[in-house]
């Protein structure tokens, strides 16, 4: 079954029609919600956070099989961040010609010559998947993991209950009955909390360093207001915060507007357009350096990009990180997909020819974040094609593309019509682990996030304004 509700409900307009009014109203009532676009850094006027109408039916299995391997892909991340020679080897390529990542790299190799002032980590992440379908089977497939600013942690832990009820004006008790509750931003919180109490100052705070544009604040809020709940106190700042008021005093401990930072959580700072002048630049660096814990820390951010993510799947790899663990090796390896190295040589040559061959089978993608940067179809060709002989393409990686079973679904968006769609869902798995030196102080699965969007659309992202909120319907 693709649908979480019988065609009488789906195909019944007057009633579709009442239930997304019902629908929208929850979402407001539970905190679903997100600021307008045209004034996204004031809350006097909202929206709802845009969502589908019903839940998507996800297989037991597979869910279950995604929440097991996060503690896992929590250590394989932590462990990449450990490893300098790894980190260097791995984006050697990339750096070469992606001004961005090289940007990064070089704060992280300066980091690393200081050495590093804080034997605290923090780390939150979300690693998404596809159910790709061969032969009528789905199985689970890693599209990326966002070891940066993951999002939706907060509003998804209230879209439960907006389905719920949904189901059960609709008729559908039963199935009301099989969404799970989700709460990731508790766990998220958790972690910071965590690492701001070994941080050891109780005047200390939490900053949440944001974007200029705050449309999704709520989300962010939900993360904030547990802390508060601790009595962790949080402050929201930008890189002109840092800029005008930030130093470290001389045992490296950061203060920015005469606040002590314990941890330094980046809802920033993932895409060149966040670096707009050198001093953003100069800001990142002085956090990077700085005694806070850092959320991500420079490292942990390299370890999230594609070309890692493409190297571990080279055979080998993920063996010399888990050495004398076949079965963690096994758990991780089953969730890869294909991934192509585009470096000089034979091994890129051959992946541009297979790539060129069938462009439509293959996802390019670029170290970036926040959606809407991969290149599908004809562009592949256009820009494999154009640099060939050039080594612009080891910017890139190449991915099969995954084909996950379209199901029918209404994306409730402000403004936007109420029309019966063809969707493709993706499923985020969030984690939280918290080191200190060598010890493993926290490493947990702390909640989901499913997201799904028209199978026209060929990226995602629900900030970039292609996918919507959802809840997984578990069969
Ligand atoms: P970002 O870091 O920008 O979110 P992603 O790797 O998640 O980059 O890609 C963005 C979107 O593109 C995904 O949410 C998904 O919808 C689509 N996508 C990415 N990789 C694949 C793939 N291998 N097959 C099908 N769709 C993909
Ligand atoms: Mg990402
Ligand atoms: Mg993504």
């Amino acid at each position: 079954m693709a649908q979480a509700v019988p065609d009488e409900v789906m195909m019944n307009a007057d009633l579709i029609k009442d239930l997304a009014d019902v629908a929208k109203d929850k979402a407001l009532r539970q905190g679903v919600l997100m600021r307008i676009q045209e004034t996204p850094n004031s809350s006097e006027l909202v929206t709802y956070a845009p969502f589908t109408l019903f839940p998507t039916p996800v297989p037991k299995a597979v869910f279950l099989q995604a929440l097991q391997v996060q503690i896992h892909f929590n250590t394989l991340v932590d462990k990449i961040s450990q490893d300098p020679d790894f980190l260097r080897e791995a984006l050697a390529s990339t750096i070469a010609v992606d001004d961005f990542t090289a940007r990064l790299f070089r704060i992280h190799e300066q980091i690393l010559k200081e050495g590093r002032s804080q034997s605290i980590v923090l780390g939150l992440n979300r690693s998404d998947y596809m159910l790709d379908q061969k032969n009528g089977k789905s199985s689970l497939k890693q599209i990326e993991i966002n070891t940066v600013a993951a999002s939706f942690a907060g509003i998804s832990s209230r879209m439960p209950d907006v389905h719920r009820h949904v189901l059960k004006v609709a008729g559908q008790l039963e199935q009301s009955q099989k969404i799970l509750d989700n709460n990731a931003a508790v766990g998220l919180a958790m972690g910071i909390a965590k690492a701001w109490e070994l941080y050891g100052s109780d005047r200390a705070v939490i900053m949440f360093l944001v974007e200029e544009n705050q449309r999704n604040i709520f989300d962010q809020r939900f993360i904030e207001n547990e802390l508060w709940m601790r009595n962790i106190p949080t402050i929201r700042k930008q890189f002109d915060d840092v800029l005008k008021t930030g130093f470290l005093d001389q045992e490296k401990r950061l203060f920015v507007d005469d606040h002590e930072v314990a941890v330094v959580y980046f809802r920033n700072g993932y895409m060149p357009e966040n670096y707009i002048s050198e001093q953003r630049w100069d800001a990142r660096l002085l956090l990077e350096r700085s005694r806070a814990v850092k959320c991500p820390d420079i490292s942990t951010h390299l370890a999230g990009t594609k070309k890692v993510q493409q190297v571990l799947a080279r055979p080998g790899v993920l063996e010399k990180f888990f050495p004398d663990q076949p079965q963690i090796v096994e758990q991780i390896i089953a969730t890869f997909t294909g991934l192509y190295t585009l470096d000089m040589g034979t091994e890129g040559d051959k992946t541009v020819a297979m790539a060129l061959a069938a462009p439509d089978q293959f996802v390019l993608k670029p170290q970036r974040e926040g959606g809407g940067n991969n290149i599908y179809g004809s562009g592949i060709s256009q820009v494999l094609e154009d640099g060939k002989d050039g080594t612009e393409r080891m910017a890139y990686i190449l991915m099969d593309k995954l084909h996950p079973k379209p199901g029918k679904n209404y994306l409730l968006r402000r403004d936007a019509p109420l029309e019966i769609t063809n969707c493709l869902s993706e499923l985020g798995v969030f984690g939280a682990y918290v080191r200190q030196g060598e010890e493993m102080v926290m490493n947990k699965c702390v909640g989901h996030l499913l997201r799904t969007k028209c199978s026209e659309d060929s990226d995602g992202g629900v900030a970039a304004g292609v996918a919507v909120l959802d809840n997984p319907l578990l069969i």
